[in-house]
């Protein structure tokens, strides 16, 4: 069997140095190409030149994931009791009369103020059911979820149906809907 040594030996001499180049820094000549034999470098420079760019990479990858998870938390963690909600645009929402119109504008004009970065809390409220206030919710969600830089979390609970997840929770040890859940979102 080959020792070490001798194994690298003749990969060592094939390095070709570039002896009119030398890095200060590292004191050091450049190495040529292994493939081209015309560009020369640092081996040292260029050695933490591919670390870098492989810890940039890892940093970006790392902020999509967490981007992603941001995303997909409206799908996936929303509690809604009426599921035709899913999805929901601001386009699915056809007012049949003046009062609707300026809910939806006004809808409209809380989702520009949202996505422009204020904070704030909206209260959408109304004794009628059926008149379009978890519609008009649901779009300003949805409409943030798409066209914020995928930045943020947006959550959608309908109050009703998570009270009834949460008392089904007690008899239903299966159940992962606790009360605890809910205050950890
Ligand atoms: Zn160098």
């Amino acid at each position: 069997m080959q020792s070490i040594s001798q194994t690298l030996k003749p990969k060592l001499e094939m390095l070709n140095w570039d002896f009119n180049n030398r890095c200060e820094k590292h004191e050091s000549y450049f190495l040529f190409d292994y493939n081209d034999n015309i560009n020369s470098h640092c081996p040292v420079c260029y050695c933490e030149g591919m670390t870098k760019s492989v810890e940039q990479q890892e940093a970006e990858r790392a902020l999509d994931a967490e981007r992603l998870k941001k995303y997909n938390t409206l799908k996936k963690l929303s509690i809604l009791q009426d599921e035709t909600l899913r999805a929901i645009r601001f386009s699915d929402y056809k007012p049949t009369n003046n009062e609707e119109k300026n809910n939806k504008n006004e809808a409209i004009d809380f989702f520009n103020r949202y996505r422009n970065g204020e904070v704030f809390n909206l209260w959408i409220q109304g004794l009628n059911t059926g008149v379009g206030k978890s519609h008009l919710g649901m779009s300003i969600l949805e409409e943030l979820n798409e066209s914020v830089a995928k930045n943020r979390s947006c959550l959608f609970i309908d109050i009703a149906r998570m009270l009834e997840l949460i008392h089904d929770s007690f008899d239903n040890k299966e159940s992962h809907y606790t009360q605890a859940y809910f205050t950890d979102l």
